[in-house]
């Protein structure tokens, strides 16, 4: 995939690619055309279709689901002083964005089977200076939001959801993004969706409507002119082409969701028959959307060397993911070791993300299967 070196390796698949399509390279090529390449009709287009889709009041469009993390906890005025609790077991922007604004993240470990935050740790992780709860969706699978709400509701904690991995996943018949005060999603090209680089709040907030549209533009209100900045802003805006990527794909969104979802079930058919592996599987009450189609090894299995027979055969692998505390400057910051959140480390150093996009043809999940059938043979 874009974004990391593939080394000497030549691969026989790509780890993940953009699922696009005639109507997306015309749409991108209108706006070239048109010469509005920014702050234009695409991105409301786009904004309004996305919030349509997941049942929010507003959408509000930026330059990444970082950008759109961020956001939410300066709308939230989230800072020094201050705690969130959120996991340890996912990409790094869902806690690097607490530290952009000096609040601290407090880990909580996981559930070992949705893999999101186990409600049931949190609690006791609540302090006086706990301000809100960063929930995120872990690939595609729904976090426990009734748990987690009443929590927030019983402890005056505010909910921001990071729903980067999980656009169109329900918990309980709604769409995830849609519980807390604000959900943010993102679209990099791995992820179910894409425009490039992007990403998209949606809150049914009025006020923080407004505020996040004059943050992602350098701090302008509805009313000022160009040189005109009411607070701190930001230039987090999406471009035009982006937007135009994005309108097409979450007018798509349930096709390409479904063709991601044949290309899992093929998967587990071949899978489900070797043993020491823990396939992935939606959890009752809810719909996944797959972000990844990732595995679980025994614990007797030596991941490193399966992975590199992958490799060896051509086949590209991910390890998502590694926990968050133990990165470098977690460990400095906040001092936290290894054997912190057990579980959170236990799982991550078992998973195995394999090849996985919506376009992915029945001969190449084949073909990765059966290499790896070998790899686990061989131990
Ligand atoms: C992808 C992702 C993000 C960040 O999105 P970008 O668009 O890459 O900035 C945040 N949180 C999670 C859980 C993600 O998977």
């Amino acid at each position: 995939m874009n974004g990391e070196s593939q080394g000497a390796v030549r691969y026989k698949l790509p780890f993940s690619r953009a699922d696009l399509g005639e109507e997306e390279m015309a749409a991108v090529l209108d706006v070239l055309k048109n010469r509005v390449l920014a702050l234009g009709p695409q991105t409301e287009e786009f904004e309004r279709r996305v919030a349509s889709y997941v049942g929010a009041r507003h959408g509000v469009a930026v330059s990444s689901g970082t950008a759109a993390l961020h956001l939410c906890v300066a709308a939230a005025h989230v800072g020094e002083g201050d705690e969130v609790i959120t996991t340890p077991f996912s990409f790094v922007a869902s806690a690097n964005c607490l530290l952009y604004e000096r609040a601290r993240p407090v880990f909580v470990d996981i559930d070992p089977v949705s893999l999101n935050l186990d409600p049931a740790r949190i609690e006791s992780a609540i302090r006086p200076s706990t301000r809100a709860i960063l929930v995120v969706h872990i690939f595609g699978q729904p976090a426990d939001m009734d748990a987690i709400l009443d929590i927030a509701r019983r402890r005056r904690l505010l909910v921001l959801e990071d729903a980067c991995e999980a656009i169109g996943a329900e918990y309980h018949g709604r769409r995830v993004g849609t519980f807390g005060r604000a959900g943010t999603f993102a679209f990099f090209p791995n992820k179910q969706m894409t425009s490039g680089e992007g990403g998209m709040i949606v809150t049914d907030d009025d006020n923080w409507a407004r505020l996040f549209r004059s943050l992602r533009n350098q701090g302008r209100d509805a009313g000022d002119g160009w040189l005109q900045h009411s607070r701190l802003g930001y230039n987090y805006r999406m471009t035009e082409m982006s937007a135009a990527l994005g309108r097409v794909q979450i007018s798509r969104i349930e096709e390409l969701l479904s063709r991601r979802n044949r290309v899992a079930s093929w998967y587990s058919n071949r899978l489900k028959e070797l043993d020491g592996l823990t396939l992935p599987q939606a959890l009752p009450e809810t719909r996944l959307t797959w972000f990844v189609y990732l595995v679980r090894l025994d614990a007797h299995f030596s991941r490193d060397r399966i992975r590199a027979h992958l490799e060896a055969a051509g086949i590209p692998t991910r390890d998502y993911f590694a926990p968050i505390h133990l990165q470098r400057f977690y460990r400095k910051q906040f001092g936290y070791e290894p054997g912190d959140f057990p579980i959170t480390e236990k799982i991550a150093a078992s998973t195995l993300a394999l090849p996985f996009h919506g376009g992915m043809v029945e001969g190449e999940v084949e073909l990765v299967c059966q290499t790896l059938r070998a790899a686990i043979q061989r131990g």
